[in-house]
């Protein structure tokens, strides 16, 4: 039976016989999520271009609120916040793990509501994915859409599908596209499977997000680039995307307008080079914040390029609201980076540039790489030091092994986890530190930055 109230709706392009596209964005299975602003970006760009190309399109976000209810957590000020979630026993593979497993979104019972009052029903369904280890949530999303849908074709895209495609492949899909959707080879294939003939590209095809979707949004993304100049051998960016693209200014600005206007004041910067060539993007939504005396706060999730924190980059960053500072330093042990993006002066010279602006140490919060395969827990310490040093919160992240980089391989000779299966490259069971994930590593973890922490403190007494 169709609920009486639709919470899914069709965004009409006003053509006749149109074709009728939903995306679903998929629940997390994991032992931790907490929601960032988050988004599925690419699946936003996906259904944009859709959208641009005559077709009906919808969305079904099960990591957002759209069953309105007291079922989920009540988001903080920002926007952030916790997701519902329901313990599940966990994979054979992570058996030993000492933590719970969940997943995390919508209930189950409450997204098939969702899709079941869809009327009328899709021709295609696009299913994303992000980190590779959330499949089964991809695999569980699919098994639902085709059992409410079953004539339709259904597309499976997105990180997971990039990085694995093999295994993805198992997932039931009827497709399954690696790479983004608006690479010509792509976009024919997704037409083709809807039984179509594939349009020309839209203008910024991939550049343009629509987030017209969520009704009630707490807050927006704002996406200015794809790609990623550098090629970090830990970082999957080049391997998703292919090159660096800026969007066109004038669309990001339009992109803000209108979610501002309809009372959203909080916005992350989704880039993984957001500082990159600033005179063709940054600069031009920046000037059009400040001129509009938009009260509104810019977080940027994803860690900054801390080398091109130059002194006027800060200054329009903190005029323009920027409150949530990220910043990828990794490791302070720069004879031996393993990356090519920064050196000990421009660490240096980008933090200092970051307090003349007016940020506060407190604003900031420093990436520190751990768990890299043959990495010394001394190269951790002396980060953690170097990050205290200068008054800032440094922050542990546990690395991903990613299928396709260049650290993959060692990263499979040295853990003792089966990297084939992506349940392993959850950073949350710290897949290439001998033993895994303990309670007691990441007190040790802990005890050991609060140690260096009252060092200091006392130093400074
Ligand atoms: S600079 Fe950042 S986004 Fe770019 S490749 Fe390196 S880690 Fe990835």
């Amino acid at each position: 039976m169709r609920p009486r109230q639709p919470f899914i709706t069709w965004k009409s392009s006003g053509r006749s016989d149109p074709l009728r596209v939903l995306g679903i964005n998929p629940w997390i299975y994991d032992f931790a999520a907490f929601n960032v602003w988050s988004r599925p970006a690419g699946l936003l760009c996906c259904l944009d271009m859709f959208s641009r190309s005559g077709a009906d399109t919808a969305l079904a976000d099960f990591m957002d609120r759209m069953v309105p209810g007291p079922h989920w957590p009540r988001a903080a000020a920002t926007g952030r916040g916790h997701y519902p979630k329901t313990f599940l026993p966990k994979p054979w593979v992570l058996k030993n793990i000492p933590r719970q497993y969940s997943r995390y979104g919508l209930a189950r019972d409450m997204s098939a509501q969702a899709l079941s009052g869809l009327d009328p029903a899709p021709d295609l369904i696009l299913v994303t994915s992000l980190m590779t280890y959330w499949y089964p949530g991809v695999g569980s999303a699919i098994k639902m859409a085709r059992q409410i849908f079953p004539e339709a074709k259904i597309c499976l895209g997105g990180i997971y599908a990039t990085l694995c495609r093999e295994h993805a492949e198992a997932m039931g899909a009827d497709l399954v596209v690696s790479g983004p959707l608006e690479r010509p080879d792509n976009w024919a294939r997704v037409w083709s499977l809807a039984g179509r003939a594939a349009p020309a590209l839209p203008d910024q095809a991939g550049l343009a997000l629509d987030t017209s979707y969520y009704r009630d949004p707490e807050f927006s993304l704002i996406m200015g680039s794809r790609g990623c100049p550098f090629n970090c051998p830990y970082c999957a960016s080049s391997r998703l995307y292919n090159g660096f693209r800026q969007a066109d200014p004038a669309r990001v600005i339009k992109g803000i307008r209108q979610d501002y206007e309809r009372g959203v004041r909080d916005f992350a910067f989704y880039d993984d080079a957001l500082l990159v060539n600033p005179e063709k993007m940054l600069y031009p939504v920046l000037d059009f914040i400040i001129e509009s005396k938009y009260n509104l706060r810019l977080h940027a999730p994803n860690a900054l390029h801390i080398r091109y924190l130059t002194p006027q980059i800060c200054r329009l960053l903190k005029r323009a609201g920027l409150v949530t500072v990220r910043l990828g330093l990794e490791t302070a042990d720069f004879r031996q980076r393993q990356d090519h993006k920064l050196d000990f002066r421009q660490w240096r010279k980008g933090v200092a540039n970051l307090l003349e602006a007016g940020f506060s140490r407190q604003d900031l919060v420093v990436y520190v790489m751990a768990g890299l395969p043959g990495q010394q827990d001394r190269e951790i310490i002396k980060t953690v030091r170097e990050v205290l040093s200068l008054g800032i919160r440094p922050e542990l992240n546990h690395y991903s092994p990613i299928p396709g980089t260049p650290m993959f391989e060692r990263a499979v000779e040295e853990s003792t986890f089966p990297l084939d299966d992506p349940l392993c490259h959850n950073n949350s069971i710290w897949p290439c530190v001998a033993g895994g994930f303990s309670w007691e590593g990441k007190k040790r973890w802990q005890e050991a930055v609060q140690q260096v922490l009252q060092l200091k403190m006392t130093l400074l007494e």
